[in-house]
């Protein structure tokens, strides 16, 4: 519950009803993000270049996870998201999974890679996990240049993940995969991807991140795109070339919130500042809106 009114959600389905007639009174407001991203661990084997993930070793402590994943659903949070690094490199990821979806109401994602997927793995994820996002950043040579993995590979991973949970591809945008949009829609259409998430590049120590150029070309394609998959796009990155009034339907800025492996609680995954939890993730929540 919200000013917005009152949002249902359901997380198997995935379908959300914003009840905006229903006035709330501002005590009841819900005190949770409506989604947290979660990185349990900043291990990956990849090395793509405009990856934000820090690169020393670290990684959540399991039962810590799992105690703020109730504390979060009570205060009304509607889903988490397992991301990294690569989250299926946690050890035992489909055990916190499992216990997070079975302790809480709340949606389980998982944003991966795509490459340590087997058909063991997919059965141990399923009916514990409502919605993956596997990232796809260009096809072809262009997504092996990148990621330095066969694109066969990450066809096959797609393959195996339709049979698991509703999926979505993300896609970094930048100069190198910009031209390859209708490319990459056709791709996560023929998949059977539910939906094509574009991600402005960010600036990392290795990247500038994406153009203003190359930011009007993206905007651009959305504007004129005819694909059957459902697009999103991310704002971020693309403040010089949108309207600074918020958008209307679009979620306010601390509706999603962060969580570093190393405990920090971030507004974003590229936020270079946070509020370390120590004891009580709510508490945390409570000093980063007041910071
Ligand atoms: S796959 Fe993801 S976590 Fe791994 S290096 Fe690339 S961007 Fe970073």
């Amino acid at each position: 519950m919200s000013a917005s009114g009152v949002h249902l959600f359901d997380r198997v389905s995935g379908v959300n009803v914003l009840l905006d007639e229903v006035r709330v009174p501002a005590e009841l407001f819900s005190r949770a993000p409506r989604y947290l991203s979660v990185a349990l661990t900043n291990a990956c084997e990849l090395g793509c270049v405009y990856c934000y993930a820090p690169k020393h070793a670290a990684a959540l402590d399991r039962e810590r996870v799992l105690a703020w994943a109730v504390e979060l659903d009570a205060a009304g949070c509607l889903g988490v998201g397992f991301g990294g690094g690569e989250p299926t490199a946690y050890r035992r990821f489909a055990g916190l999974c499992s216990d997070v979806a079975r302790s809480t109401s709340m949606a389980v994602t998982l944003t991966t890679h795509g490459h340590r997927f087997t058909p063991d793995l997919v059965d141990s994820l399923r009916g514990v996990v409502h919605f993956v996002r596997l990232s796809v950043d260009g096809v072809g040579a262009t997504y092996e240049r990148l990621r330095g993995r066969p694109f066969a590979s990450v066809a096959r991973a797609a393959g195996l993940l339709s049979t698991l949970a509703p999926f979505g591809i993300n896609a970094v945008v930048n100069a190198d995969t910009v031209g390859e949009l209708d490319a990459l829609a056709e791709f996560a259409d023929r998949v059977g991807a539910c939906e094509l998430l574009l991600l402005p590049e960010q600036p990392t120590a290795a990247t500038p991140g994406i153009s203003d150029a190359d930011a009007q070309r993206l905007l651009q394609w959305v504007a004129t795109a005819r694909t059957k998959v459902r697009l999103a796009i991310s704002r971020t990155g693309l403040e010089a070339a949108l309207p600074t009034a918020p958008i209307p339907g679009e979620l306010p800025l601390d509706a999603h919130m962060h969580l570093d492996a190393g405990g920090v609680l971030r507004p974003h995954a590229y936020a270079s500042a946070g509020v370390p939890v120590s004891g009580s993730i709510m508490e945390a929540v409570r000093m980063l809106r007041e910071a």
